[in-house]
Formats: C-alpha cells, sequence, structure tokens
C-alpha cells in the first residue's frame, strides 16, 4: 500500500497582502496547510476572504514584530510581511524598520524553533539608485541610509544580513529572494505605486502623474510569474540571494503611455516632482533564476495588464 504523503505546513507573514495572498493560494494549491499572519496595517482582509471556511488555512491576526506562538509542526516560513509602496513607508517608516527587523528576528527564530525552512521577501530597493545596470546579485548596491527611502532599503538590507546569520551560526536553512517591480490584481488601488495610480487615474480619465520627466526606468513582473519563481527558490537548495523579476524595461513616460492606450483612456499626462532618491533605473539580471531554477517571466506586459485593468474596473 502506498504510505501517505505528510501534509506540509506553510507560514506565510504578510498573508493578507498584494504578494502574501497571492502565495497564500499557491500553497494551498499545492497541497500545503497554510497559518497566515497579518495585522492588516497594509493588508486587507479583501485579498483573503475567499479562504474562509477552507479547512487548510488558518489566520492569525497579529503583528510579526511580536514573538510568535504556535502549536504544530511548520516545515516552511515564507516572510512576507512589510510596507512596500514609498508612500506607505515614508508615512510608517518605523514601523517599517520594525518589521524589517524585529519582524524578521521572530520569524527566523519561528523557523529555528519548528526546524522550518526560511525565505525572506527582500527587494531590488537594497540595490539602492544602482550604479550597475542591470543589477546582478553580486551587486552591493547604491542606498541613502538616511534619505526617505532609507527606512526599507535599510531594514531589507538588515533583513538580509539578520538570515545569513541565522544561516550560519544555528544552521537555518534559509532563502533570500529579491523581489523587483511585481504588478497584479490585489495591490491597493490608493497605495501610490505606479501600477495602481497610473491605472486608476487612467480609468477616471484624470491626468496621469508621471514624476520627473519619466525617463526613469522599471521592469514589471506579473505576480504570477514571481510566485511561482519564489516558490522555486525556497524547494531549491540555494541559500544565497536571487533575483526574480523581468527584465523587460521601460521608461515611466512610455510606461504611461501603454496604459492610456491600454485603458482606452482620455487621460493626459502631467509632471509633477521626482520624489528623493528615487532609483533613475532598475532591470533585474536574471541569469542566476535562470540557471538555478530554470525560472524565467512567461506573462508578457500587455496581458498581465488586461488582468489587472480588469480586476481594477471593479475597485474604482
Ligand atoms: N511614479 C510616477 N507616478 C506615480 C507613481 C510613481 O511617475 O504616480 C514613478 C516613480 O517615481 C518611480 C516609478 O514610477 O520612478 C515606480 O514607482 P513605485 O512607487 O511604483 O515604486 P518603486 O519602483 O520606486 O519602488
Amino acid at each position: 500500500m502506498k504510505k501517505k504523503q505528510k501534509q506540509l505546513t506553510s507560514v506565510v507573514t504578510g498573508a493578507a497582502g498584494f504578494l502574501g495572498s497571492h502565495l497564500t493560494d499557491l500553497l494551498l494549491k499545492r497541497g500545503h496547510k497554510v497559518i497566515g499572519i497579518d495585522n492588516f496595517v497594509t493588508g486587507s482582509v479583501d485579498n483573503i476572504v475567499h479562504l474562509g471556511g477552507n479547512p487548510n488555512f488558518k489566520f492569525i491576526q497579529q503583528d510579526v514584530t511580536e514573538f510568535i506562538f504556535l502549536d504544530g509542526p511548520v516545515d516552511y516560513v515564507w516572510h512576507f510581511a512589510s510596507p512596500a509602496s514609498p508612500i506607505d513607508y515614508l508615512q510608517i517608516p518605523i514601523q517599517t524598520m520594525k518589521v524589517g527587523s524585529l519582524g524578521t528576528h521572530k520569524a527566523l527564530g519561528l523557523a529555528k524553533n519548528k526546524g522550518a525552512r526560511f525565505l525572506v521577501a527582500s527587494t531590488s530597493e537594497i540595490y539602492g539608485d544602482p550604479l550597475l545596470h542591470p543589477q546582478p546579485e553580486e551587486y552591493w548596491g547604491n542606498v541613502n541610509t538616511i534619505g526617505p527611502r532609507g527606512c526599507y532599503d535599510e531594514a531589507k538590507r538588515f533583513a538580509e544580513a539578520l538570515t545569513m546569520a541565522y544561516h550560519r551560526e544555528h544552521k537555518v536553512e534559509t532563502r533570500i529572494v529579491r523581489i523587483f517591480n511585481t504588478y497584479g490584481p490585489r495591490m491597493r488601488l490608493n497605495d501610490g505605486r505606479v501600477v495602481p495610480a497610473f491605472i486608476s487615474q487612467a480609468l477616471k480619465n484624470k491626468a496621469i502623474t508621471v514624476f520627473g520627466k519619466g525617463t526613469q526606468t522599471r521592469s514589471f513582473c506579473y505576480y504570477s510569474d514571481l510566485i511561482e519563481g519564489i516558490y522555486r527558490l525556497m524547494m531549491s537548495d540555494y541559500d544565497l540571494p536571487v533575483n526574480i523579476g523581468n527584465p523587460t524595461e521601460m521608461t515611466m513616460l512610455q510606461f504611461a503611455e501603454q496604459i492610456i492606450q491600454a485603458t482606452g483612456s482620455k487621460s493626459k499626462i502631467v509632471h509633477k516632482p521626482l520624489p528623493q532618491d528615487d532609483p533613475k533605473q532598475r532591470k533585474p539580471d536574471i541569469a542566476k533564476a535562470k540557471k538555478i531554477l530554470k525560472w524565467e517571466p512567461q506573462v508578457k506586459l500587455a496581458d498581465g495588464l488586461t488582468d489587472t485593468i480588469a480586476y481594477f474596473r471593479t475597485k474604482v
């Protein structure tokens, strides 16, 4: 007789967030039991309401900077809790630093205590305003520690360092993913990031606010591609940082034009001041993900935007 395989248990911090909730859905689909933790500072109950009554999903409303008490075995800890939009972390810089530092400490402590594997959601922001383009994982970055974005960038840099410390000293199995700009359904309409901002402006036929001249570049990855890459990283045996993102790069002016076209909007473009320390260019070097995880993005921007715009139409 075939022995029944043990059901795996994952803990997802930030489970009610944009990426945390999509990750939770993927894990449930792949047979995991998921314990989601969120304090709803930037997450929303709307992102997990469809999981109500699912016997494989348990939710705990908690700030992960406080000690995490959990009964029973845990196989994987996915630490996704953090504000992630520049507008958010400008408003709550201390909470942003606390979740990146104390929250990472608690999540690592949980993984150590349970003998679980740990993955931290790091970010392309650790490269700051990069002087090397595209950005490979070996690049150490160019961050203004005391600038407005420093609270997020340095918290994530600390989170990476703490993760490596737990790996080296306590032999915790750890993974570090550096997430580049990602978009899709469940982003907050008013979170200030460029994708929800431009789409909501376009859907309301309001002016599209391009910051600065709009020559700064970003490279947008659809959430489903990103989550698949992160899943593969957790299941791999690679314990150094891996960039996950889409290398298709464009200027913010080009992006504004694409959004106007994709929504059929009458909006005009207006220019607003460029925020301090806004990175001039960003594009992941994904050679490592391709080689180690056999991963690369599949969803074209036009297709991902169609689904994202359809989602935002229900929200504006
Ligand atoms: N941006 C913009 N208009 C907006 C919001 C953002 O031109 O209404 C620009 C912003 O200056 C940055 C890029 O879009 O260069 C991406 O910004 P976002 O806030 O999405 O995240 P970032 O990549 O800077 O972390």
